[in-house]
């Protein structure tokens, strides 16, 4: 692991890909460093292996230019135990990120909230000195990132803000569609399709990129929550420079 000022961070593979892949490509784009960690192999999924997860979610960080590493969390158990917070503390320290995007806070699939709070957890001990984790036999130095978002899994809510995606939408759809073990799948004869292998499923991802891209006047947005109270500004120039079109 190294240095990256922008972090992902979810509970599965394929989180990222559906949440906030096009504005991770978007910041790639932009030249800023930008790395996913996916908490557990999603090994407690339906469809696919674990194996083959972890090869469709490198493909799919090719394609949103990040890098990306896999905790090897067990899947449906994500306690907010010390345990597991000094691995994402580990992780952090060594990728020092400013920027961090993680779970939703309260959604349909259990983990993902979990995740929220471990993760949540995680990064504010990290900031602690006498929180102790180390790598290569070395202390690691406390690190906490300046800004923390959530990204919208399947439960909505009110975003504080919503990120023009429009350039990279393409390239979101692209990285959504490597994870071919889980979407857009016909079910095999006696299989039984999933919530997220009926097509509808990219579909609604699509609308609801369309609805939120229209909310900013854009074609389309990806909506995220803000977190540790209200945004800090030293001038008005995200004002001045995203002139609301509608
Ligand atoms: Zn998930």
């Amino acid at each position: 692991m190294k240095k990256h000022q922008i972090l992902a961070i979810a509970a599965h593979p394929d989180d990222v890909e559906l949440c906030c892949a096009g504005t991770l490509a978007l910041l790639s784009n932009q030249g800023l460093s930008v790395a996913i960690i996916d908490l557990t192999k999603g090994e407690m999924g339906t469809r696919g292996t674990p194996e083959l997860r972890i090869k469709e979610a490198d493909a799919a960080a090719k394609i949103i230019g990040a890098s990306r590493y896999n905790l090897g969390l067990p899947d449906t158990m994500l306690n907010n135990k010390r345990e597991l917070q000094k691995e994402i503390i580990r992780a952090v320290r060594l990728i020092q990120p400013e920027i961090c995007f993680i779970n939703a806070e309260n959604d349909r699939h259990p983990d993902h909230g979990h995740a929220h709070k471990l993760t949540m957890d995680a990064l504010f001990y990290g900031g602690l000195q006498k929180i102790e984790t180390s790598h290569n036999n070395e202390f690691q130095k406390p690190w906490r990132p300046s800004h923390i978002f959530s990204y919208m899994q399947d439960t909505p809510f009110e975003p504080d803000v919503v990120m023009d995606i429009s350039e990279t939408m393409e390239a979101k759809i692209e990285a959504i569609m490597t994870f071919e073990s889980q979407f857009n799948v016909k079910p095999a004869e006696g299989e039984k399709s999933t919530y997220i292998s009926d097509p509808a499923f990219l579909e609604m991802i699509k609308s609801r990129a369309r609805v939120f891209g229209h909310q900013i006047g854009a074609t389309y947005g990806e909506p995220f929550k803000y977190h540790g109270g209200p945004i800090p500004l030293k001038d008005l120039s995200p004002f001045l420079s995203n002139k609301r079109v509608r």
